[in-house]
């Protein structure tokens, strides 16, 4: 199967269990989607006696637990960053379906809530080595085109820097905090978290309004297999001891902006223009996934800010997973239906 293969998209699919009050009020009616994990496929109801099917890499139901989340969407991503590659996770989604649940939940009251990015953490901890190793940690949130730094309430307008030649993206102007462990880590995520609030309430505006990008690069010392079997030209030199080379790669874990449609009424000014920013974004994440999807030479990685920041860390060698979440209700089926087309297309 699709498992840490690079450049294909390796796209899950969840749904979140009916929350309180959809428990009450659509008592009356059935889920729009019907889930068969075993099949990997998801039925999504058009009426009464009618349904499309669809198939994904993974189906994870209601009943689907963070570890089993972590272990088939993230993991592959994460153990492959491990080996030098870079790697990303995205959730895609309605407002409301469980994104920040699956990527961000810290898992305080009880640990088996941890999501992806706590659990990612643990294992990039437990793997590398302290004496010769580091792992490091930027928090930010791109906002209509801007990005702010979520360690750094001051530095609200950051830019980043692509390298022409390389492709290798980097944000020079970014806190970067290195991670000895978990529970600093934690401290962290809580700290980008508060700012995150801060700087939404002072713009006027909500966090499902912009993405949350969490950057965590690795740097390893090793042996480099490449150079030691002559891979890349160089003739092995007999008794010329293993020369440790630094390793770089980077895991990036990206809490999309709510995909949800903005009613054209009733929103204007501000509102209008954060949703043509969303739309505009995400429509560009979807070309460029798709490209990928149908191995297209041209990847329009330039439409928007965040395709061309994930430049280096979708496509070519490295490896992407997205979970696209989803709510059970009869009502969001319209909603629902856009999202499961934005994952179909990414496969
Ligand atoms: P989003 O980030 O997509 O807006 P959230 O992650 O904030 O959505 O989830 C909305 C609500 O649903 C939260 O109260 C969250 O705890 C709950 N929720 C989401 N997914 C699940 C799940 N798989 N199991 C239980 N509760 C969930
Ligand atoms: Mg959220």
């Amino acid at each position: 199967d699709g498992d840490g293969v690079p450049g294909r998209v390796r796209v899950a699919v969840r749904l979140r269990p009916r929350n309180g009050e959809e428990q009450v009020a659509d008592a009356d009616f059935a889920d729009c989607v019907e889930l068969q994990p075993e099949l990997k496929r998801l039925k999504l109801r058009k009426n009464n006696w009618d349904s499309d099917t669809y198939e994904f890499d993974e189906v994870l139901t209601e009943s689907a637990s963070q570890k089993r989340v972590y272990e088939v969407v993230a993991k592959p991503v994460v153990e492959s960053v491990l080996d030098g590659y870079n790697g990303t996770v995205m959730a895609y989604g309605q407002t409301g379906t469980g994104k920040t649940f699956t990527l961000g939940r810290l898992g305080d009251e009880d640990t088996a809530n941890r999501g992806i990015m706590v659990r990612a953490m643990e294992d990039i901890l437990s793997d590398v080595s302290p004496e010769t190793d580091s792992v490091s940690v930027s928090y930010l949130q791109l906002y209509m085109e801007t990005l702010q730094d979520l360690l750094d309430p001051a530095n609200d307008n950051i830019p980043f820097v692509e390298d022409p030649k390389t492709g290798d993206v980097s944000v020079p102007g970014a806190t970067v905090v290195e991670i000895r462990n978990q529970s600093s880590f934690l401290e962290l995520l809580r700290l980008g978290e508060a700012h995150r609030f801060a700087a939404n309430t002072k713009l006027n505006t909500e966090s499902s309004r912009s993405h949350a990008i969490l950057m965590v690069h690795v740097k390893r010392s090793v042996v480099r297999e490449d150079v030691l079997s002559g891979e890349e030209g160089e003739p092995l030199e007999l008794g010329r001891p293993f020369r440790p080379v630094i390793r770089k790669s980077k895991l990036v874990v990206v809490d999309l902006a709510g995909s949800e449609r903005i009613h054209k009424s009733g929103s204007e000014g501000h509102l209008l223009d954060e949703a043509k920013s969303i739309n505009l974004s995400l429509s560009a994440l979807g070309k460029c996934i798709n490209a990928l999807a149908e191995n297209s030479a041209h990847v329009p990685i330039r439409d928007s800010k965040l395709t061309r920041l994930l430049r280096d860390s979708f496509g070519g060698s490295a490896r992407t997973s997205l979970i696209v979440t989803i709510g059970p209700s009869p009502r969001h089926r319209g909603e629902t239906s856009s999202t499961i087309l934005f994952g179909q297309r990414a496969m």
